[in-house]
């Protein structure tokens, strides 16, 4: 009898049949013991509204909320063939019990349970827990095998989030659309998140700028700052600043402290991560996608990295002992220059090492694997550089400096100068050494003609300076801060108990990089010169969708009860009565909602659309032609922009890929049908894919 193991996709699936023995059979791999298999991600999805009957394939307000009792599963079309052999193995005789080898966290789960579930299978399962994908933690994990319904309740938390953001997702959206006319998505995790970026847009706007000056004074060997009463370098005050400019100069000070203190910095803590994306964007310029993305080769393909989608900055005790190992891994690497001796690492791991800080898996670490650079794109060499220098970092000894702050008054006004001397560089020395800037280094600009000054020493004013400043609005976000901002959106958030569970923020790990593209993909906002902006069609849904789902709480007090369900501490189903109760709640809010759509803040108003003369959205497709999309959802006129070159010559023609649903242009001042005849759910996935497509006529 034989082991049926399920990875989570091929690249897994050949790795772990390679550790086991086993051999290709074209679709699959077996040996004696163990068949191997896998997903392609999710092989099956929850079904949407349509299918439940005729009762939902309208999208019309009358038939909100939209709540079967039970949401049934399917297989998702495009990866169908796969399903299908799948289950053929799951069903062969000699296959006695499953491995679920999916990815070892709540995703993956649910992602190996559906397709059992889907398939009828009642075989044992057992379960294989790994973060690392090199080949003896393979085999370890084969000989620690778990029993699967350990993990029932990890399971049953991934349901109920799925769950959730169905409930919530499908009713939400619908209700948005056919109440406001517009073609609105709205959800759990994004829409809050697109709310920190139009919050950040509407702060902007509203942005009152006001002058501050600073003054500088020149004593020969150093400068010192004057600070105001408040301990502030910002004069507020014009004249104030104007007659000290002009009446100090030649004046004697006074030193009237000299402080010398020793401060420590200790080293950073490892990345989890979103603080990679965060570094990466910021060093080199990667999207949090990409990130993702590099990572994962890293860790699939060349093993030399652990399991990227971890929360945990922190590692368990088991690992210390690895580290000689994972450090001569790189030996072949620049980095061994810099690499300490085992016996050299730091002594006091206490703040790295927290058995209680790590659930499903640690953080990023190097593997045991030796690397070969030759192997690595640029990217990954980049990518992999930063998880390397951060983890020396962690195994380094404290940066120790001393500061001297010296005051001096004149007349009666406080300057003010700072020495900044470093008196052992510890692991700010392997961002250095390896010649590499480091986001948690940041040089302190020092003075060196401090040196020596003591209290009652006399010094004189040879040079003023007088900068006039204007107050900056605050930024738009970067992806980095956005992310920053996602990781703490609980920060925001009153309740304590709420911000513990919100530790982990809006979104995991996983898919905060996916939010943001599906955001993007979705024209809520768009990426311009490194910076992410809020289209209008983003700030006008964050205006009118339900205060509820633009803050963090919500999403906080939900997760809080996933984490529950997850640990056994709640079931699932008191949970899901309770979306259903929030999802008919957040339609009767849309639609109790007075305010309209405004279809002139939004789409280009260039184009407008020649049935009902709304302003059209311009959209791409995956060929690079031009869409433009009606934004009256009640229209769903949609052309596209072909670019046809005949002799040289660039010819531009407009084919028409859907008609309008009106028959005349109904004028502007019309009201937009409430029980709108959009067409169904079913239309409008097609007509998107056919856009991804690019349908040519
Ligand atoms: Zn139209």
């Amino acid at each position: 009898m034989k082991k049926l193991v399920l990875a989570e996709k091929p690249s897994v699936g050949r790795e772990l049949a390679a550790v086991l023995g086993c051999v290709n059979r074209g679709k699959y791999f077996e040996g004696p013991s163990y068949v191997v298999t896998w997903a392609l991600g999710h092989l099956v999805t929850l079904s949407p509204p349509d299918s439940y009957g005729e009762k939902y394939r309208r999208w019309t307000l009358a038939n909100l909320p939209m709540l079967p009792e039970v949401l049934d599963t399917m297989v998702i079309e495009k990866t169908r063939e796969q399903f299908d052999l799948v289950k053929s193995l799951l069903d062969r005789e000699d296959v006695e019990s499953i491995v679920i080898a999916t990815d070892a966290g709540r995703e993956g789960e649910l992602v190996a349970r559906w397709i059992l579930k889907q398939a009828g299978c009642t075989k044992r399962t057992q379960r294989l827990w790994i973060s690392s994908q090199t080949e003896s933690a393979i085999k370890q994990g084969f000989e620690n095998l778990k029993e699967g319904s350990d993990y029932d309740n990890l399971y049953y938390a991934a349901e109920s989030r799925s769950y959730a953001d169905w409930y919530i997702g499908f009713n939400v959206s619908r209700a948005m659309s056919c109440h406001f006319d517009s073609r609105l998505s709205a959800g759990r995790v994004q829409t809050p998140t697109l709310a920190l970026i139009t919050d950040r847009e509407d702060e902007i706007e509203s942005f009152a700028g006001k002058f501050y000056w600073t003054l500088r004074a020149d004593f020969g060997r150093f400068k010192a700052s004057y600070y105001t009463d408040e301990k502030t370098i910002r004069i507020q005050d014009e004249e104030k600043a104007n007659s000290l400019y002009s009446s100090l100069e030649g004046k004697t000070g006074t030193v009237t402290s000299v402080k010398k203190l020793t401060k420590t910095d200790k080293p950073p803590l490892a990345y989890d991560l979103t603080e990679l994306q965060r570094d990466a964007n910021m060093i080199l310029g990667f999207s949090a996608k990409q990130t993702l993305d590099t990572l994962q080769r890293l860790y699939e393909v060349h093993k030399i990295v652990t399991y990227p989608r971890t929360d945990s900055r922190y590692i368990t005790q088991d690992i210390v002992p690895t580290f000689g190992e994972r450090l001569s891994a790189l030996k072949n690497t620049p980095f061994a220059a810099v690499c300490p001796k085992v016996e050299n690492i730091r002594k006091d791991l206490s703040r790295l090492v927290n058995n209680e800080m790590v659930s499903d898996h640690h953080a990023l670490l190097p593997t045991e694997q030796p690397v070969n650079l030759e192997k690595l794109s640029f990217e990954e060499k980049a990518l992999w550089e930063l998880v390397i220098t951060r983890f020396l970092e962690t195994l380094s000894e404290d940066y120790v400096y001393s500061t001297t702050t010296v005051d001096i008054s004149v007349e009666g006004n406080l300057f003010s100068a700072r020495m900044t001397m470093p008196d052992s560089y510890g692991w700010r020395e392997k961002a250095r050494l390896t010649g590499r800037r480091n986001a948690s280094a940041s040089e302190d600009e020092s003075e060196y003609g401090l040196y020596g000054l003591k209290e009652g020493s006399e010094v004189t004013v040879q040079n003023l300076e007088l900068k006039r400043f204007a107050t900056m609005p605050p930024e738009r976000y970067t992806e980095a801060d956005l992310l920053y901002a996602m990781e703490h959106a609980g920060r925001l958030v009153e309740d304590s108990e709420l911000k513990k569970r919100l530790e982990n923020g809006l979104g995991t790990p996983a898919t905060r990089a996916d939010i943001i593209e599906k955001l993007i993909q979705n024209n809520c906002m768009e990426r311009k010169d490194g910076f992410l902006v809020p289209t209008a069609k983003g700030r006008e849904l964050v205006r009118l969708v339900p205060p509820q789902l633009r803050s963090a709480e919500l999403t906080g007090r939900w997760e809080k009860r996933l984490f529950a369900i997850s640990n056994g501490q709640e079931s699932e189903k008191p949970f899901i009565e309770d979306i259903k109760k929030n999802a008919a709640d957040l339609v009767e809010q849309v639609i109790a909602n007075k305010d309209s759509y405004d279809p002139a803040r939004m789409g280009d108003p260039k184009h407008l659309c020649p049935s009902c003369s709304w302003p059209m959205a311009k959209v791409m497709d995956a060929e690079g032609n031009t869409h433009y999309v009606c934004q009256r959802f009640s229209c769903g006129y949609e052309e596209m922009i072909i670019r046809k070159k005949i002799k040289d010559k660039v010819l531009l023609a407009k084919s028409v890929i859907k008609e309008s649903h009106y028959r005349t242009a109904p004028r502007r001042s019309e009201a937009p049908a409430k029980e709108s005849s959009g067409g169904t759910f079913a239309d409008f996935i097609r007509a998107s894919e056919e856009r991804k497509k690019g349908r040519k006529h």
